[in-house]
């Protein structure tokens, strides 16, 4: 009876292993596809000055891409970021990011409205790239990016990879006037000691931290000591999540200098910014909202 079940269970997870790994080899697919054809778009999400009024103009925007999939509809960038990371396809893909951000953040810049700044997300791959630099200062002279206008967000793990060769990266990307932050700060492993060396402006407090701040004393002390230790060693500081008043007042109280969550702003495309900076429609008015 064991032995059967055992069989069955055997069964099962091979059936399930199968589904996987065609699953994912049709995402992986779909994804070369999506590049050609033109499924992706980005979505901008605010990131306000603590305390600032709330019509006021957002500092920055980071850009989120987003998969308008012809027949699975929208695809989490959590999902297929991973397998463009590991087929490589993260190349073309980072670099449409790349020059979209900017493009988009130039439009704004021309009509005298919008962020002072634009943030694009970075993988592990994107970093290692050769390209990269080049790349970097090809696209902002394309759109006539000055000095601070990009930022680059990479997590911890990444700029851990191979630590000579990411400062290096990175120290290029300094003298080409980018902003650097570290993303989703807290979850990754990298030592005060390594931080230290680290070339960037920015440390991105996770949500993680921030989801139960007023109500778990370890993600509140956490907050309050990362706080602590990014501002002492000279680096700015933008939570992650903000969803609620009372996280946002905690936040202020320990002298975060941004934030950044749904209680400012979902992202939401170009256009739907463009009408609010423009003054046609005010944030939270009768509109349709597109899902994060
Ligand atoms: P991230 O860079 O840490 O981006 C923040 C994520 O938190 C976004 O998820 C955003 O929609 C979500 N978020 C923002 N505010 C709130 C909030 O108040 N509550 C909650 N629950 N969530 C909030 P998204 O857009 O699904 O992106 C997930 C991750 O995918 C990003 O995390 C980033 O690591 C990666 N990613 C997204 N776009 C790109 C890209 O263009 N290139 C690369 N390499 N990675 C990207
Ligand atoms: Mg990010
Ligand atoms: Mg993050
Ligand atoms: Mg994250």
């Amino acid at each position: 009876h064991a032995k059967e079940q055992g069989r069955n269970n055997m069964q099962y997870f091979t059936a399930a292993l199968n589904a996987a790994a065609g699953e994912r080899m049709s995402l992986e697919r779909e994804l070369r596809l999506a590049t050609e054809q033109e499924q992706f778009e980005l979505h901008y999400q605010p990131q306000v000055a603590t305390g600032a009024p709330p019509d006021a103009r957002p500092c920055a925007v980071e850009a989120l891409l987003r998969w308008h999939h012809p027949q699975r509809g929208q695809i989490s960038p959590a999902r297929f970021i991973p397998i463009a990371e590991e087929t490589g396809l993260i190349e073309t893909i980072g670099a449409w990011v790349l020059d979209e951000a900017c493009r988009s953040f130039a439009q704004w810049k021309a009509a005298g409205i919008g962020p002072r700044r634009v943030a694009v997300n970075l993988s592990a791959h994107q970093l290692r790239s050769p390209a990269l630099v080049e790349r970097v200062e090809a696209v902002m002279r394309r759109h006539g990016l000055a000095d601070g206008e990009l930022e680059l967000e990479i997590t911890e793990s990444v700029a851990m990879d191979d630590p000579a060769a990411a400062i290096e990266k990175l120290q290029a990307l300094r003298r080409l006037g980018v902003t650097l932050a570290i993303d989703d700060f807290g979850t990754g492993y990298s030592s005060l000691a390594y931080l230290k060396r680290l070339p960037i402006q920015i440390l991105k407090l996770d949500r993680e931290f921030v989801r139960d701040i007023e109500t778990d004393p370890n993600d509140a002390a956490i907050s309050a000591a990362t706080l602590t230790l990014a501002h002492s060693l000279g680096l700015e500081v933008v939570a992650e999540g903000v969803e609620t008043a009372a996280q946002r007042d905690f936040l202020a109280a320990h002298g975060c200098d941004k934030l950044q969550g749904y209680l400012f702003g979902r992202p939401q495309p170009a256009e739907h910014w463009l009408e609010i900076w423009q003054g046609g429609n005010q944030p939270g008015a009768e509109r349709p909202r597109h899902p994060a």
